[in-house]
């Protein structure tokens, strides 16, 4: 059996982190998907092309929800934009309009995620990581409310960055400032890069995520995301202004790359929503007594409970190839245990 708690001599990191150490140590597993946890096919060697095939069509566009996210990109861009007449003048009163649909998005997923699992705990603690639930009275959060924090944060913040990045990018396409492709010119190359954008953004966010752990950087912004430490439904784009910038700066790529609007959208809508399930807490939504829906990340939480490992994701695991990957297991933890020790040993943590 694992035992995640940060033994009392290790407390030093995180006390660098301005974490209460306790509250840490605190944190027991309650429900652990089976381990280890794997880096996808894709990425072995030699290939395996019918496991990689399998791995893209079942895991990334149905268990990560790749095909849910294209079709509300669509969906949007069809319905819940505005024309590219009205795009190609940069105004407040659409850059509002386009805020307000992804708030209303962002609220609606990340509020129902909430409803279901916390307000009417329809599904008690069955697949839940841990047993905390979130914490009220706690002066560590805004309003001294862990959810209310939340909530802020993610709509006042990331919310908003999310709209100017997708606005500002979504102007530059309709005033001819960058050229992009119709899906009739360049069917082969757009599908390509609907693909690819899930490689991209898992790969940018373990990028900046590195970035934000530096010290200077973490004090600023990422410690406001850093204080859950179990995580709920509206902590997933919780985040500091500064940070919230960062992290959907992915969307900057089309800026260089010429795409699809639909493609704009979607890096929008994958890395505004997706961490509503990455952070529910719970491992899977059950709709039945045998049928479950993928929804936690594990991967993730491990690194809310340690903070100094698995920066990225398995869809890119750069963790894997930069020694910081923690796949669950005893051996993952007494590596990072040891890495630790070795970290408080330097002259960083005196
Ligand atoms: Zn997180
Ligand atoms: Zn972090």
């Amino acid at each position: 059996m694992v035992n995640y708690r940060i033994v009392k001599d290790l407390a030093s990191p995180a006390a660098h982190h301005s974490i209460d150490s306790k509250v840490m140590g605190d944190r027991d597993t309650f429900y652990k998907p089976p381990v280890p946890l794997a880096i996808p096919p894709i990425y072995i060697w030699p290939p395996r092309l019918w496991a990689s095939i399998r791995y893209l069509a079942l895991n990334l566009m149905l268990q990560w929800g790749g095909i849910f996210y294209i079709a509300l990109a669509w969906l949007c861009w069809e319905y819940l934009t505005p024309d590219p007449q009205h795009l190609a003048t940069l105004q407040w009163w659409w850059v509002s309009l386009i805020w307000l649909r992804n708030v209303f998005l962002w609220a609606s997923l990340a509020g129902g995620l909430y409803w279901w699992l916390y307000i009417l705990k329809g599904q008690g603690q069955n697949y839940k990581y841990d047993d905390k639930w979130p914490e009220r009275g706690n002066r560590k959060f805004t309003f001294s409310d862990q959810v209310k924090d939340n909530m802020f944060w993610s709509i006042f913040s990331s919310c908003t960055a999310w709209s100017l990045w997708e606005s500002v990018t979504l102007w530059l396409y309709a005033s001819g400032r960058v050229s992009g492709y119709e899906w009739s010119e360049a069917p082969f190359y757009l599908s390509l890069m609907l693909l690819g954008t899930f490689f991209w953004m898992t790969f940018h966010f373990y990028c900046i995520h590195r970035l934000i752990h530096w010290r200077p950087l973490y004090r600023l912004t990422h410690y406001l995301h850093h204080r859950n430490i179990s995580t709920n439904p509206w902590t997933g784009i919780s985040m500091h202004p500064i940070e919230s910038m960062i992290y959907f700066s992915s969307i900057a790529l089309w800026w260089f790359v010429p795409v699809h609007p639909v493609i704009i959208l979607l890096t929008g809508l994958f890395t505004g929503l997706s961490p509503a399930f990455s952070h529910s807490g719970f491992d899977k939504i059950r709709l039945s007594s045998n049928q479950a829906l993928p929804s936690g990340i594990f991967f993730h939480d491990l690194h809310h409970r340690l903070y100094e490992v698995n920066y990225g994701t398995l869809l890119t695991p750069v963790d894997s190839l930069m020694g910081t990957m923690h796949d669950g297991t005893e051996n993952s933890q007494e590596q990072f245990v040891a890495r630790q020790r070795r970290m408080l040993n330097t002259k960083q943590y005196r």
